[in-house]
């Protein structure tokens, strides 16, 4: 037996990593199997060059809890280590990595910047052991030797009659850490960092119900015989070819990430590059609704099939985190804050690889199956819309299969919208003006009377459509957009039959004055307007450019645009019927009645009447039908 100080600057280490990364104690054991992973390809890859003699068998990792002992072990069957080579590897590289590795972090705020921490390795162990061994033997001929630290820069190394090729890691768990000889706890780690390594993983065996022999059918005793229970799949889909793997295999992989989602993805991406960075992945479309915020952080990031982080900010452009999947490279640096990360090279043109790839495919999806498309495109617009709002290069693609439904039933793509529309609806300035819809409930009345005139109503009602219609006028020279229940529709130059006046202009002086009479003044100007008699008596807009202001101001704006008071266009239809009964009707109370019941009907077809206001309209509803 020997024994050796380690030759390290810091006087003891361990009580410095110890208290590094606190909260991450947890990765001590992504960090161990992937030694044990590296040290199976390694062997694997020596044996396919004949230097490691022998069969090999199909090697795995083992991990084993004893409660008694205390104890958790990590057992590989990979190259293993000659004495020298601990010698080497563990009192001097792994040391010195591991130092270094604090020298460069101590001072950095714990966790906060650093995605992942690899590069700790093997001395992560104490973090959560008072005492770690190491028993191992190399594929080559030599003894077995047993390494043993206590967590003070003293080791010990002896031999041991270890036999078989592979390296075994034994904490002595400590009693801060009892939660690691948990059964279910390391279940979970190995769930979320180990799932896709390339090594088989054992954890404990389970019963497996053998299919029924045909003459053991009578009896009916179906056998069951217990086997390894391997917790992994060590060749999931993103790192076989695309041309190795059918739909279903991409919606089984899908499954297998998220084994609780019930839905089928819409469509994947299948990433893979190796120049001039390294990247793998497959990304899935989900079903989107309008809540972004719920759905984000859903892809996986990986390096060589080990799990580091499920949120991939500053790697993939944000609005493709609304995604699902799997990213793989070795080229993103981990141990680098995310404004680091926003600003390496690297990353940057991985995320614009991400990007366009997700371009081109829904490009292709759109060419090859137009129907397709627009039936999917409700389910994926928002990362549409908004990929177009935040990444220029997604627009200048988006552009060519970005639709725009129509209440029809249509969907148009800018360019067929403008075709559709351009003799229909444009203005004195002879801009194209396309009507669009919002709300199909809120705004029925209006879309109605729109569709009456013959206009062509688009439907926007993904949540960041005010901003995404800016992006659109400012690309698309001379049009404009004006939602349904503004004001643009009566500055529209088709003017039907409907606009003859069936009141005189003497009875039109007369009844402005008693109609402002009763509305207030300071949030309706009253304007009359000879509509079709089928349209309201009433109909209250706003102006487009108000309405949009407002929602920026909902949407965080509030300082900069100052606090803006509700005012509507109140038009009055003079050729409905009930205008001329308010106009003739003599008895001033039962006149301003009228009016007030007919501007609640105007508020109420737009959703605005509410609270006290409404149950005062249904009281004074009550009473007239009475
Ligand atoms: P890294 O893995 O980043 O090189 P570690 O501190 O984790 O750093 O390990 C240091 C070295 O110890 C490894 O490079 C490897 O040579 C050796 N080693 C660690 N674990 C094992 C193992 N299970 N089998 C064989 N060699 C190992």
């Amino acid at each position: 037996m020997s024994s050796g100080k380690i030759n390290v600057s810091v006087e003891n280490i361990f009580p410095l990593i110890k208290k590094f990364l606190y909260s991450d104690h947890e990765i001590f054991l992504r960090e161990l199997i992937s030694n044990a992973t590296d040290a199976t390809l390694k062997l694997k890859h020596l044996s396919s060059l004949g230097e490691a003699k022998g069969d090999i068998g199909s090697p795995m990792i083992e991990i084993k809890v004893d409660a008694k002992k205390k104890t958790l072990h990590i057992i590989d069957q990979g190259i293993g280590m000659t004495s020298d080579e601990v010698e080497k590897y563990i009192n001097q590289v792994a040391f010195s990595g591991a130092e270094e590795f604090l020298e460069q972090y101590k001072d950095s705020a714990s966790g906060s910047g650093i995605i992942g921490h690899f590069g700790l390795g093997f001395y992560s162990a104490f973090m959560v052991a008072e005492k770690v061994e190491i028993i191992t033997k190399s594929f080559k001929d030599e003894a077995a030797v047993r390494w043993a630290c206590d967590g003070s820069p003293e080791y010990t190394l002896e031999a041991d009659e270890k036999t078989e090729r592979g390296t075994e890691i034994i904490l002595h768990i400590d009693k801060d850490s009892k939660e690691f000889l948990k059964e279910n706890r390391i279940k979970e780690l190995l769930n979320k960092y180990n799932k896709f390594m390339p090594v088989p993983i054992k954890f404990g065996t389970k019963e497996e119900t053998l299919p029924l022999a045909e003459d053991a059918a009578e009896d009916g005793k179906a056998e069951t015989i217990t086997v390894d229970n391997i917790i992994n799949n060590p060749s999931p889909a993103w790192t076989k070819q695309p041309t190795e793997l059918e739909e279903k295999d991409y919606n089984d992989f899908y499954r297998e990430l998220y084994p609780m989602q019930f839905e089928e993805p819409l469509f994947n991406i299948h990433l893979n590059v190796d120049y001039p960075f390294n990247l793998t992945g497959i990304l899935y479309f989900p079903k989107l609704n309008n809540d972004l915020n719920l759905q984000k952080d859903k892809i996986q990031l990986y390096q060589n099939q080990v799990f580091v982080t499920d949120n991939v900010e500053g790697i993939v452009p944000e609005f493709l985190t609304l995604l699902r999947g799997v990213i793989d490279s070795p080229d993103i640096p981990l141990n680098v804050s995310r404004s680091y990360l926003q600003a390496d090279g690297a990353v940057k043109k991985i995320s614009n690889y991400i990007t366009r790839k997700v371009g081109d495919k829904l490009n292709s999806l759109f060419k090859k199956d137009r129907a397709g498309f627009e039936e999917k495109w409700n389910d994926i617009k928002v990362v549409i819309e908004y990929g177009m709002l935040s990444e220029d290069k997604f627009y200048e693609k988006a552009e060519k299969f970005a639709l725009y439904p129509t209440l029809n039933g249509d969907f148009f793509t800018i360019e067929e919208l403008k075709e559709a529309t351009k003799d229909l609806q444009t203005d004195k300035d002879d801009k194209l003006v396309i009507l669009y819809a919002s709300n199909v409930d809120e705004q029925h009345a209006y879309i109605e009377a729109a569709k009456e005139k013959g206009y062509q109503v688009i439907l926007l009602d993904s949540p960041i459509v005010s901003h995404l219609i800016q992006k659109l006028e400012a690309s698309n020279e001379n049009v404009s957009f004006a939602r349904v229940d503004g004001d643009a529709i009566e500055n529209l130059i088709k003017k039907d039959e409907a606009t003859v006046s069936k009141l005189s202009d003497e009875e039109k002086e007369k009844l402005q004055p008693i109609i402002e009479a009763v509305v207030p003044k300071e949030k309706y100007t009253v304007q009359l307007e000879a509509l079709s008699s089928t349209q309201l008596p009433f109909v209250l807009t706003q102006p487009e450019f108000m309405r949009r202001m407002k929602e920026m101001q909902q949407a965080g704006g509030n300082g900069m645009f100052g606090n803006f008071p509700e005012m509507f266009t109140l038009v009055v239809n003079t050729n409905h019927p009930l205008i001329e009964q308010i106009l003739n009707t003599k008895t001033e109370k039962k006149r301003e009645r009228l009016i007030q019941q007919t501007l609640d009907l105007a508020r109420l077809s737009q959703n605005l009447l509410k609270g006290e206001e409404l149950t005062k309209f249904i009281q004074r509803s009550v009473e007239l039908i009475k």
